[in-house]
């Protein structure tokens, strides 16, 4: 490796895509487009990088600390239901580039961060129209980088909605999308299923750098023996291989350590979502060492005394998540009513908040994720492509014709698939 220091300086100059260098004409900070966080995996091999769902604020400042202190490439991310218009988290997607971009600046961050929109879910034809507009409002406020989530419709609707939606995701922006809802064991996705989305947008020019799959995990607090289904995910993986398209991981929380490191080994994952086990480390909730909370007999969450927020502020949140009929995953919900609390506690109980979350990220990293010094990789794919802009990773192998909107109807038809029961599995 040349100088980094002058590495650095060019990568600012020429990495940063044009909404952040509108939105941040004078900062420091390495946010850069979706695409260069999976090139850099790619470059390294065998690895993968947290997407970081920053809940809270100390989420957003203990998992930028862990990528610096592991020289890793990280995506910070907020799902449509945790921060879109009618969210429960206080991080949204018109504030939080900015709140990357000034925690970034201030702790001195040298690695390359992407700001993902993930699950902007669209589960009907309004909200295709309202992605129209929702979506350039996102890119505006400094998104780098999404995930259509339209897996909750039929394939031929999902496949549409995508087809209809990408004119609004800019050229260099990182773009994932999604078939099969996540919700465990149920509706697994199919190598037949993922083919039909992937050579449908390649018949019209859009080559995701993403699929996330239906591959048996789920969201939130796991209590069952469901996880990841690593074969799975290989064999789909492997159908896929010839349009050049990574893996994304959802509902890593509850998955041991030795799945996950599967996932990054065995398969082309190169993006690993995590979203409530850095919430519940905030809090102070006691996980075990992959980050699932444990319950009491009595399904409660057992609160860490020297850990996350101070003892009074918990016994209000119980309080407020009692009476308001809250329990286990749900507290999820306690994010929004609870955000300005957070940041008014004493000093050393906010660090020891974002230091829990720090120290956990960077195990992530370093012992399972296997994406230790991607930063550096990051900023030699943007000194390599001269810009921003990393281009595509595929190209074109369908025939537009096959891929009409009365064909793709037709083509689904004839797959075979089940979808598992309907739900709410959106974040
Ligand atoms: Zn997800």
């Amino acid at each position: 490796m040349a100088n980094i220091s002058s590495e650095f300086e060019k990568a600012i100059e020429i990495g940063r895509p044009p909404n952040i260098v509108k939105l941040f004409p004078n900062s420091r900070a390495m946010i850069v487009s979706g695409k260069v966080i999976d090139r850099a995996m790619m470059a390294k091999g065998k690895a993968m990088t947290i997407a970081a769902n920053g809940r809270n604020h100390f989420v957003i400042r203990g998992a930028l600390a862990a990528a610096q202190r592991a020289n890793a490439a990280i995506i910070i991310e907020i799902a449509k239901s945790e921060g879109g218009s009618s969210a429960y988290c206080a991080t949204n997607f018109w504030n939080m580039a900015r709140q990357v971009d000034a925690v970034a600046n201030e702790l001195g961050l040298t690695v390359p961060v992407a700001i993902h929109a993930d699950h902007y879910g669209i589960k009907g034809p309004q909200d295709v129209d309202t992605g129209k507009f929702e979506i350039p409002s996102m890119f505006d406020a400094g998104i780098t980088s999404i995930a259509i989530d339209a897996s909750h419709l039929p394939d031929d609707e999902n496949l549409l909605a995508n087809i209809s939606l990408k004119p609004y995701v800019p050229e260099w922006a990182g773009y994932e999308t999604e078939v099969g809802e996540i919700k465990g064991k149920e509706g697994l996705s199919t190598a037949e299923e993922a083919l039909f989305l992937i050579r449908g947008l390649n018949a019209h020019d859009i080559f995701p750098d993403w699929i996330a799959l239906n591959n048996g995990t789920a969201h939130g607090i796991q209590d069952s023996e469901t996880g990841i289904q690593v074969p799975l995910t290989v064999e789909i993986h492997n159908a896929l291989a010839k349009y050049k398209i990574s893996g994304a991981q959802h509902g890593t929380s509850g998955n041991d350590s030795e799945r996950l490191r599967m996932i990054s080994q065995e398969t082309r994952t190169t993006k690993a979502n995590v979203a409530t086990a850095l919430q519940m480390i905030t809090w102070g909730v006691k996980v075990n060492e992959y980050g699932n909370a444990i319950l009491d007999e009595k399904g409660e969450f057992l609160k860490m005394p020297d850990k996350g927020v101070t003892e009074g502020l918990w016994a209000d949140i119980v309080a407020y998540a009692d009476e308001m009929g809250l329990k286990g995953g749900n507290y999820k919900k306690l994010n929004l009513p609870f955000e300005n609390r957070l940041h008014r506690l004493p000093r050393d109980i906010r660090e020891r908040m974002a230091k829990g979350v720090e120290d956990f990220v960077y195990g992530l990293l370093i012992d399972v994720f296997n994406s230790q010094d991607t930063a550096p990789l990051a900023i030699d794919a943007i000194l390599k492509a001269g810009s921003y802009d990393m281009g595509t990773k595929g190209s074109r192998i369908e025939d537009p014709a096959e891929w009409t909107d009365t064909k793709i109807r037709e083509r689904a038809a004839g797959l075979n698939v089940d979808k598992g029961r309907a739900g709410d599995f959106d974040d």
